[in-house]
C-alpha cells in the first residue's frame, strides 16, 4: 500500500495529503460507505465532509465499522473534515456536536467555515433564497464559537474555506488562533498562485477542492481532464490526466481532496502519488489558461447577499 504523506499544520497537527471528497449531487449512503471502505484499504487516510453534502452519517459509520468491526485502523489514524454552513453560523458549537451525532464520533480532526456567508438559521439547504441571507458577514462572531470548538475539544483544527486574500486578512485581525487551513478550488486550470503566495507567508496551509475540475458535477466541468495538453503531460509519462492534475496539486504543496465512489478511480487517482512531474510539465501548466468552475452564483444577489457580483465574493481574486 502506498504512503499517504503528511504536511504539518500551524497547530501542530498532521494532515495526510491525499484526501477522498464525499460531495455527490445525489447522496446514496451505500455508495458512500463502500467507497470509504475500499479507499480505506488503498491507503487513503483524509475523508472531507460537510454538513450540507448529507455525507456525514455514511462516512461516519463507514469509518466507526471499520474501527469497531474490522479493527483495521484506530480512530487516530484517520483525518477527518467537516464544515459549518451558513445557517449555523450563529452557533458553531451546537452545529459540530450535532456533526459530531451525524458522524458517531467523539471528535473531528478539522472543522472549517464552509462559505464566508452568514444565512438565516432556518436556511439548511445548498441553494439559498433571496430572503434567507443575512447581510453582514459578522465574521469576528462565527470565528469565536470555531475557536470554542476547539477549546471544548470537538476538534483539533480550525479553518476556513473559499476565503480571499482580503478575507483572511480581516480574519487575522481579530483571530485568537489563526486558520490551519484554507480549502479552496484548485487544479491546473486555477492554480491560485497569489493565494498561496499569501497563505504560504503566514503558516495557512491550502488545501486543492475539485482537483480535477469536479467532472461530472452539475456545476464542474472535463476542461481540466481534457486539456490537450494535461493529456500530452499524461501520455509522456504513461499516467493518466487525473493523475497529472492531483501531482500537479501535491507538487505546490496543497493536500488535494478528490471525489470518486468508483474502486477504479479512487486506485487511480491515488497513483498520482507515484508520479514525478518534471520542470517542463510544470512550466506547461502555468501557460494554461486560467478558468474558474466553482464561481459560487447562488450566494450572490443584487437585494440580501452581502456580495453583490462575483467580484465582491472573490474580492476581485477571479
Ligand atoms: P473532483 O474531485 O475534481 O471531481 C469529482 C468528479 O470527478 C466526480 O464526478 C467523479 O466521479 C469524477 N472522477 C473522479 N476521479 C476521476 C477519474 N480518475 N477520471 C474521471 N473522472 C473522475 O471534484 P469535487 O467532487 O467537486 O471535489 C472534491 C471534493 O472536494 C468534494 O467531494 C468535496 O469533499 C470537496 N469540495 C469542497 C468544496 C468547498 O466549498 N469547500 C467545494 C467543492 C468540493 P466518480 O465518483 O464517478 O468517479
Amino acid at each position: 500500500m502506498r504512503s499517504n504523506q503528511v504536511i504539518n499544520l500551524n497547530c501542530g497537527v498532521k494532515l495526510p495529503i491525499f484526501g477522498f471528497g464525499t460531495f455527490a449531487y445525489q447522496i446514496d449512503p451505500n455508495a458512500i460507505e463502500s467507497a470509504v471502505h475500499m479507499a480505506i484499504k488503498m491507503g487513503y487516510r483524509h475523508f472531507d465532509t460537510a454538513t450540507i453534502y448529507g455525507s456525514e452519517g455514511a462516512v461516519g459509520k463507514a469509518l466507526n465499522d471499520e474501527f469497531l468491526n474490522y479493527r483495521t485502523l484506530g480512530r487516530e489514524d484517520i483525518f477527518l473534515t467537516s464544515k459549518v454552513w451558513g445557517s449555523d453560523h450563529h452557533d458553531p458549537v451546537s452545529a459540530l456536536k450535532t456533526t459530531l451525532r451525524n458522524m458517531g464520533m467523539e471528535y473531528l480532526d478539522m472543522y472549517l467555515v464552509h462559505w464566508p456567508f452568514k444565512l438565516k438559521p432556518w436556511a439548511c439547504y445548498p441553494v439559498p433564497k433571496e430572503s434567507d441571507f443575512e447581510e453582514t458577514l459578522d465574521l469576528e462572531s462565527t470565528w469565536k464559537g470555531m475557536e470554542k470548538c476547539l477549546e471544548l475539544g470537538l476538534c483539533r483544527c480550525i479553518g476556513v474555506s473559499n476565503f480571499s486574500t482580503k478575507k483572511l486578512d480581516s480574519l487575522l485581525q481579530f483571530a485568537t488562533i489563526p486558520p490551519a487551513v484554507n480549502q479552496v478550488e484548485m487544479h491546473p486550470m486555477w492554480r491560485q498562485k497569489k493565494l498561496r503566495e499569501y497563505c504560504e507567508e503566514r503558516k495557512i496551509h491550502v488545501s486543492a477542492y475539485s482537483p480535477l475540475g469536479g467532472p461530472g458535477n452539475a456545476w464542474g466541468s472535463t476542461a481540466v481532464i481534457e486539456n490537450p495538453i494535461i493529456k500530452s503531460i499524461a501520455l509522456k509519462h504513461n499516467a493518466t490526466p487525473p493523475q497529472v492534475a492531483l501531482q500537479w496539486g501535491l507538487l505546490k504543496g496543497s493536500s488535494v481532496i478528490v471525489k470518486s465512489f468508483n474502486e477504479d478511480r479512487l486506485r487511480e487517482n491515488f497513483g498520482a502519488l507515484d508520479l514525478k512531474l518534471d520542470d517542463q510539465d510544470c512550466l506547461e501548466i502555468e501557460k494554461l489558461e486560467e478558468k474558474k468552475i466553482m464561481r459560487g452564483e447562488y450566494f450572490v444577489n443584487d437585494t440580501t447577499s452581502p456580495y453583490k457580483t462575483i467580484q465582491d465574493l472573490w474580492d476581485g481574486e477571479i
